[in-house]
C-alpha cells in the first residue's frame, strides 16, 4: 500500500468541525440544539453585492484571473485599509487568497522552513497550531490566562522575542476571547518587537471592524510605522460583512511577502474567480451600512452573554471587547457532577452540556486553554438567550 506523506501525520481536522458536526446530527434527529460552536458571522451582506456579482456573471470573461488579485480588487483593498489608518501601502504590497485560512497557509510556506520557530498566544485560533504543525515549525506557545484577561505582556513577548523567532503571530481582536488591545497596550508590545529586528510579525485582524466600547482598533504599524517593513496585516470579508462562504482573504505586506503568496497562489489557486472578485470589490468599496450596524448588534449580543456568564457562580469571564466570542473559565465545574455524571475537563462539560441541554460549545482545549469554552454568540437574540438560560441552568444543577 502507498504511504501518505510524513506531514499527513501532523494534519488533523478542526476540533470545531467536530463539535458542529455532532450538533448538526443532533438537530437532525429532532432534537432542540443550540449551537454557539462554529465561529460563523450570521448575517448576509447588501443587496449590492449580489448585484455586482450578477453583472459580473453577464459579463463573464471566462479566463483565469491574476494570481495576485484583480487591480479593481486590490484597489478597493488598498482604500479599505487606508480608512483603517494603514496607509502609504501600494498595489505591491497587497495579495489575495481563498479566505485569510489559505493566506496564513501560503505564510507559513512563505516564512517558516521545517523546524523555524513560530510564536504565538494562547488562547489561539485553532488553525494556527494546525497549519505550523503541518509545515513541521517549532512551535513556542505564550500562555495568557484569563488572570491577565488573556492578553499578552510586553514581558512574555520579549522573552519570546529574545529567541529570535522567524515569525510571531497575533491576533486582534481575538477569536476565542473577544479580547482586544488598547492603544497603549499595542504600543507597549510595538516598543518590545522594535527591539527586535529578526522576527516577521503577522497580524491577524480580521475581525478589526467588530470592536466595540469604543476601543478602536490598533495595530503596530499605526504606533509605530518602520514595523511595516516586517509586519504582515492579514484581512477577511468573511466576518466583517458576512462572506465566509465567498472566501476572500488579503494580506497587505512587504513586497518580498506579497510576491511571494502571489507566487504560491500561481502555484495553486491561480487566481479567486471572476464574480467573487466583483463581489468582494461591491462589498469594500459600497455602502458600510451592514458592517456597522452588526458591530452595534453585537455589542448588544455581548452584554447579553457576559451578564448571563458573570450571574453563574465561580465562572470568571473577561469581558469580551470585540469579534462574536467569550470565552469563560468554567473550571469551577472540574470534579463536580450533572445527574451523576463526572465533569473532570473541558471536553466532558461540553460533551454534557451538549447531551443534557442541546447547547454547542467548544472546548477551551481546542484554543490552547483547556479551563474554558468558547461561546460563538452571533445567531438571533431568542436563540441566544434560550442558550445561555441553558448554561445557567446547567451550572446551578452541578453537585
Ligand atoms: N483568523 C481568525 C482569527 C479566524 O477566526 C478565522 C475564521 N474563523 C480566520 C482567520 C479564517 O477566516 P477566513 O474565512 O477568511 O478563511
Amino acid at each position: 500500500m502507498p504511504q501518505l506523506a510524513t506531514r499527513m501525520g501532523r494534519a488533523k481536522p478542526s476540533a470545531i468541525m467536530v463539535i458542529a458536526e455532532k450538533a448538526k446530527r443532533l438537530k437532525a434527529e429532532g432534537r432542540d440544539i443550540v449551537s454557539f460552536s462554529i465561529g460563523v458571522p450570521n448575517f448576509l451582506p447588501g443587496e449590492h453585492v449580489y448585484a455586482a456579482a450578477r453583472e459580473a456573471l453577464s459579463k463573464d470573461s471566462g479566463q483565469y484571473g491574476s494570481n495576485r488579485g484583480a487591480d479593481a480588487l486590490v484597489d478597493a483593498f488598498l482604500a479599505h485599509i487606508d480608512a483603517l489608518g494603514l496607509t502609504g501601502y501600494k498595489r505591491e504590497n497587497v495579495s489575495t487568497g481563498v479566505g485569510a485560512k489559505q493566506i496564513l497557509y501560503n505564510l507559513a510556506e512563505a516564512l517558516l522552513d521545517e523546524g523555524d520557530e513560530i510564536a504565538f498566544p494562547a488562547p489561539y485560533w485553532t488553525s494556527y497550531l494546525d497549519i505550523a504543525e503541518i509545515v513541521g515549525a517549532k512551535i513556542n506557545i505564550l500562555p495568557c490566562p484569563p488572570e491577565q484577561h488573556y492578553k499578552l505582556t510586553p514581558a512574555q513577548l520579549d522573552e519570546a522575542l529574545a529567541r529570535k523567532p522567524r515569525v510571531f503571530l497575533f491576533n486582534n481582536p481575538s477569536n476565542p476571547t473577544g479580547m482586544v488591545y488598547t492603544r497603549d497596550e499595542i504600543a507597549a508590545l510595538a516598543d518590545v518587537i522594535a527591539k527586535y529586528p529578526d522576527t516577521w510579525i503577522i497580524t491577524d485582524d480580521i475581525y478589526n471592524t467588530m470592536v466595540f466600547d469604543g476601543v478602536g482598533y490598533h495595530n503596530f504599524v499605526h504606533v509605530r510605522p518602520e514595523l511595516k517593513d516586517r509586519t504582515i496585516f492579514v484581512d477577511s470579508l468573511s466576518k466583517t460583512y458576512g462572506m465566509p462562504g465567498w472566501r476572500v482573504g488579503f494580506i497587505a505586506a512587504p513586497e518580498t511577502v506579497a510576491r511571494a503568496v502571489t507566487t504560491l497562489n500561481s502555484n495553486h489557486i491561480t487566481s479567486l474567480p471572476e464574480v467573487v472578485t466583483a463581489a468582494a470589490v461591491a462589498a469594500l468599496a459600497g455602502p458600510q451600512d451592514v458592517p456597522a450596524q452588526k458591530c452595534v448588534e453585537f455589542a448588544g449580543k455581548r452584554d447579553r452573554v457576559y451578564n448571563a456568564l458573570v450571574s453563574i457562580p465561580g465562572v470568571v469571564c473577561p469581558r469580551p471587547q470585540g469579534a462574536f466570542y467569550a470565552f469563560p473559565d468554567i473550571s469551577v465545574a472540574f470534579g463536580k457532577k450533572h445527574n451523576g455524571v463526572e465533569i473532570t475537563s473541558d471536553v466532558d462539560f461540553c460533551a454534557v452540556l451538549l447531551d443534557a441541554k442541546g447547547v454547542a460549545c467548544v472546548p477551551g482545549s481546542a484554543f490552547g486553554e483547556p479551563r474554558a469554552l468558547r461561546i460563538s454568540y452571533s445567531c438571533p437574540d431568542e436563540a441566544l438567550d434560550k442558550g445561555m438560560a441553558r448554561i445557567v441552568e446547567f451550572f446551578a444543577e452541578l453537585s
